[in-house]
């Protein structure tokens, strides 16, 4: 069950270069084969938005906008959404030049500026996916 778009967070980035195998991809085409490998084994995606689950007794239910379904076992992988900033350009530039992954989008932007915002403590645990780069941090 998938709300939204097929892919998940990594459908807005243009390059992953981190994964066995693929020399280089974008998000989109990398979800897209993944999508295509579990359902040659058999698995099936519906577009539902979970909104509630009973997990009492053998029969777990699932109750989407779409509908409840029943079945022996859940996994969750609802994943999470990066805290959007707000400035001019923070859609637009989403994957291009804008990251929200330190650790996943960092090389890219190896020998340039950046800035790096962040709240708590975030971005001086991550000083090994930035260390080559001069830093402004905001
Ligand atoms: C800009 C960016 C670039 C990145 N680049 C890389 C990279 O190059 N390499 C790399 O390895 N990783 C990268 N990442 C990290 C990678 O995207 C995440 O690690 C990965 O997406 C986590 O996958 P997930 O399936 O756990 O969660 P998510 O991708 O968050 O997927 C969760 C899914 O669950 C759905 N969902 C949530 N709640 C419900 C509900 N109630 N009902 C139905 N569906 C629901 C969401 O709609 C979503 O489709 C990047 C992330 C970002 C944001």
């Amino acid at each position: 069950m998938i709300k939204n778009t097929i892919g998940g967070q990594i459908i807005i980035t243009s390059e992953v270069v981190n994964y066995p195998g693929v020399l280089k991809t974008d998000g989109v085409r990398l979800t897209e084969n993944m999508r295509r490998q579990a359902e040659y084994f058999g698995a099936e995606f519906r577009p539902a938005e979970v909104k509630e689950l009973s997990l009492d007794g053998d029969r777990k239910e699932v109750v989407t906008d779409k509908g409840t379904f029943r079945g022996l076992g859940i996994i969750l992988a609802t994943g999470a959404s990066p805290r959007r900033i707000g400035f001019q350009g923070e859609m637009e530039f989403r994957g291009r030049g804008m990251a929200y992954c330190a650790t996943c989008d960092g090389e890219f932007f190896t020998g340039m500026d950046v800035f790096v915002i962040g709240g708590g403590l975030r971005p001086p645990r991550n000083p090994f996916s930035l260390q080559n780069m001069p830093e402004g941090y905001i």
